[in-house]
């Protein structure tokens, strides 16, 4: 009898086992087949490794500008995948995560099948018919790529199946624009794809601020891709001779791409299936487990983390959930936590970040004071020459605290964990603007935006003469002429 069991072994099984252990429970994990989870062998880390090479791709374009000449390398795609199965390798090599939960006392099951629940104290692992015994679970067993129905579908590819494509198609079509989508679309056009990205919302990243996929959609046109948003839903696929016919529905007619490679991206139902989490009394609600803020199921032993939970479906945040639901099931405390200040975004070309409230969230809320810096406003932007991209920032009139940042452009995830653990001290817009960010960066953007809002809003009130003068002028080193 174990104290307790953990499902799954992602970075949210992971961090809850050894949490648990840390904390003197006798702990089992079981995973159904190897450690490191949809992170590590499906998801960030291959994605990741694909667009570092899409980015080397596109920076070629630029080498002659800094004096770099000769012949323009091209894309080994098969050698690529090499490298990213060699990527993968290398990052469990580096975790060693079998070791590392065995010197910690973690007793691991790997490759154990399925594991199902028989009552709410017993598990079954369907590899070898081994039945396990608990007090407490954590069931951390993440989600799937969801396929849809429509005729054809099974000529479709998801993300996994990038991984181990034969050739780079010609013609992709992409269908669903959120992160993975949308990342995926913008790695195979920077590797000389023709792509097509269809999108069900009025807009790409329909989660994000309206800023955000503006910019993104923009710039994926400028660079060849054709990006349908509204459409009316995929009706089938057909195959002919080797190509693909994506029959979609758009402005109430059916129309057709023909493509190479059709890659659905259209969301991420929890694992639920195999679970039998009626036997344990777990209910579930949208295809996840329904947890409450101190990651309770509905089952008084059972608790859940991470994306099976369907509340923020992020690496940092399934281990943040997990830490908390290892310590609210072997202390028996109730510790809650929600999502609020979850820094995030994606690795497209142009890249972008967020943290906080989009603007029509926050002007919803309260009323809000918004400053927009345009990228080739920094002195950075224009000695990389990456000039495209903006920062967004969003400060309460109430408390004067930000509240939201949306940065699109170069390093912009980076840009954003900065704003984040200033709003999570509760930073205000004068402190923000007072900060003296290193020159020439591309977080100083932050910096600029500030101080915008305080100009804006006469917090930083010019004498009369400097008002009345014909054209803006702003006090700023950083300043772009002719604002
Ligand atoms: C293409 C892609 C790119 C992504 N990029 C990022 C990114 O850049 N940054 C980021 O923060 N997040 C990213 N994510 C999301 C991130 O991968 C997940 O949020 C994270 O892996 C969730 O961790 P988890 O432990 O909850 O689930 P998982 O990592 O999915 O782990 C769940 C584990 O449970 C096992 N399991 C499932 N069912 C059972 C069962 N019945 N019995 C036993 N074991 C079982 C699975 O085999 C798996 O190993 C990406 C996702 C995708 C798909």
């Amino acid at each position: 009898m174990f104290d307790v069991i953990v499902l799954g072994g992602g970075p949210a099984g992971v961090t809850a086992a050894l949490r648990a252990r840390e904390l003197g429970a006798q702990v089992a994990l079981v995973e159904r087949g190897v450690l490191g989870g949809t992170c590590t062998n499906d998801g960030c880390v291959p994605t990741r490794v694909l667009a570092k090479a899409a980015r080397l791709m596109r920076d070629t374009e630029s080498y002659a500008q800094y004096g770099l000449t000769g012949e323009r390398p091209t894309l080994d795609f098969a050698r690529l995948l090499g490298r990213t199965q060699d990527i993968i390798y290398g990052i469990h090599e580096k975790k060693q995560l079998l070791d590392h939960l065995g010197d910690a006392g973690v007793e691991v099951f790997t490759k154990s099948g399925s594991a199902s629940f028989i009552d709410a104290h017993r598990l079954k692992l369907s590899a070898s018919d081994d039945v396990l015994e608990g007090d407490k679970f954590i069931i951390c067993v993440g989600g799937h790529a969801r396929r849809l129905p429509f005729p054809g579908a099974e000529l479709t590819l998801t993300h996994s199946d990038v991984w181990s494509l034969q050739k780079l198609p010609r013609r992709v079509a992409v269908v669903g624009a959120a992160a993975t989508g949308c990342q995926l679309a913008s790695i195979f056009n920077d590797f000389g794809s023709e792509v097509t990205l269809l999108e069900l919302a009025p807009r790409i990243l329909p989660g994000e601020d309206s800023a955000v996929s503006a910019v993104v959609a923009e710039s994926f046109r400028r660079h060849g891709q054709q990006v349908l948003t509204g459409i009316g839903g995929v009706e089938s696929i057909t195959q002919a001779n080797g190509t693909l016919h994506l029959h979609y529905k758009h402005d109430d007619a059916v129309q057709t791409l023909e493509v190479d490679a059709v890659v659905l991206a259209v969301g991420w139902p929890g694992n639920i299936e195999a679970l039998q989490l009626e036997n344990a009394g777990v209910k579930t609600e949208r295809g996840y487990v329904q947890v409450d803020d101190a990651l309770r199921s509905s089952a008084p032993n059972i608790y859940a983390a991470g994306d099976i939970t369907g509340r923020m479906m992020l690496v940092q945040s399934a281990s943040l959930d997990a830490r908390i639901a290892a310590e609210n099931a072997v202390l028996g405390s109730s510790e809650s936590y929600q999502h609020r200040i979850v820094p995030h975004g994606g690795f497209t070309d142009p890249e972008y970040g967020s943290v906080g409230l989009t603007e029509e969230q926050a002007r919803a809320q309260e009323a809000v004071h918004v400053a927009v810096v345009q990228y080739d406003e920094t002195d950075r932007a224009i000695i990389d020459g990456h000039t495209e991209g903006l920062c967004k920032l969003i400060v309460s009139q109430k408390t004067q605290q930000v509240i939201g940042a949306h940065v699109v452009g170069e390093q912009a995830l980076e840009v954003i964990q900065m704003v984040a653990a200033g709003m999570a001290s509760g930073i205000t817009v004068q402190t923000l603007a007072n900060l003296e960010l290193a020159y020439p960066t591309y977080a100083a953007i932050v910096g600029l935006a500030a101080r915008r809002i305080l100009r804006d809003t006469g917090a930083a009130e010019p004498a009369a003469q400097w008002r009345n003068l014909s054209r803006r002028v702003t006090v700023e080193w950083e300043r772009r002429g002719r604002d």
